[in-house]
């Protein structure tokens, strides 16, 4: 996916305006708005199947040129070998002969994001219920300093707690979650941003919380807030980052012997009375079950079940990693038949982890 960048020269500008200037010109705004990625669902599965695969191939060729013969082999077999459970116009299931759980691999990184949502959606959707709240997704960004991703990311995260800590922040939001990623720009220079899910409690003006976000980090005003509607795709949005923290097609030897130096950087949080609520969390309160459900509908299925999208017989085709993608073009090119419904689940679809080789 394209990721949000920052232009550079733009994030520098800061810089040459005075302190006390809380609010820059109206032009600083247009340009240092965070510009948005295309859309994920605008491309097709099979065309994000094929990019999974180039990244994997991308980074298995420059853990070789690193010196890390074992992660290249390791990536290379992580889903080089799939059994799909399919009725022919549906993929219901896609099981992995091997899965690698290295951070950066495209396929796990869509399994433990899909975690994150099916643990945190059903918590989300209580809090929302037990507290007069509107959630919000806010992304802060950070000045570009000559700098390691290390220490940009320590940066961020602790002008974020020191946000966390002012009476401003604490008025207005009651906790939510946070996710960390990484940009590189054209010039090659690295930006952290944090992505936030916040429990907004009440209507503020924006330039108060941009003059804030100045007070802590002293030199960044930019940040960027917009109302989540729906509350499964505002996670879904923010948690993508834990499966992608990094752009990879800009990501060189130098930067993935880097990241492999992060081994115990966290990349997503919770905060504020969210994370106490989470930890107190009781399962049965609980109107997430939707996705439970299809959680668990996904794995107790096997060779003869119902397809859960038209109910006709699952049969298991075992294909490698590379045949995946054509798979998915002959499905995307079959038309359903007239007159057939599809369930409603299908509503879902983007979300649902009936497959491990479903969109998300
Ligand atoms: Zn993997
Ligand atoms: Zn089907």
């Amino acid at each position: 996916m394209i990721q949000s960048t920052l232009s550079t020269d733009l994030i520098r500008q800061p810089d040459s305006q005075p302190k006390e200037s809380v609010k820059p010109s109206p032009q600083t705004y247009v340009h240092n708005r965070v510009t948005k990625s295309q859309p994920e669902s605008k491309r097709t599965r099979s065309q994000r199947a094929r990019e999974r695969l180039r990244t994997k191939e991308h980074l298995a060729t420059l853990a070789g040129e690193i010196h890390e013969p074992e992660l290249a082999d390791k990536l290379r077999r992580c889903h080089s070998r799939l059994s799909v459970l399919t009725c022919g116009r549906h993929i219901a299931r896609v099981i992995p002969n091997f899965t690698c759980e290295f951070r950066l691999c495209p396929d796990c990184g869509r399994r433990r994001s899909r975690k994150l949502q099916n643990k945190y959606l059903p918590m989300m959707r209580a809090f929302l219920r037990h507290h007069h709240v509107t959630p919000v997704h806010l992304v802060l960004t950070q000045t570009h300093r000559k700098e390691t991703r290390k220490q940009s990311a320590a940066r961020i995260q602790s002008s974020f707690t020191k946000l966390t800590r002012r009476s401003f922040w604490k008025d207005n939001f009651k906790g939510g979650t946070w996710s960390l990623e990484f940009t590189k720009d054209k010039n090659g220079l690295h930006h952290a941003h944090l992505h936030i899910v916040g429990f907004r409690r009440k209507f503020f003006d924006i330039e108060l919380l941009r003059s804030e976000w100045l007070a802590v980090t002293c030199d960044s005003h930019v940040l960027n807030l917009k109302p989540i509607q729906d509350i499964a795709a505002g996670l879904r949005e923010v948690v993508k980052y834990v499966s992608k923290p990094l752009d990879i097609r800009r990501f060189g030897a130098e930067d993935l012997k880097e990241f492999l130096g992060l081994k115990n950087m966290r990349m997503f949080g919770t905060f504020g009375e969210f994370r106490d609520f989470c930890k107190s969390f009781d399962p049965s309160d609980n109107d997430g079950g939707e996705v439970s459900e299809l959680e668990s509908l996904s794995r107790d299925l096997v060779e003869g079940c119902a397809c859960p999208q038209c109910s006709e017989p699952l049969f298991d085709l075992r294909m490698s990693a590379k045949e995946l993608p054509q798979f998915y073009e002959r499905i995307e090119a079959t038309p359903s038949p007239p007159g057939q419904k599809e369930r409603k689940q299908r509503k879902n679809r983007d979300r649902t982890p009936l497959s491990g080789a479903k969109t998300r």
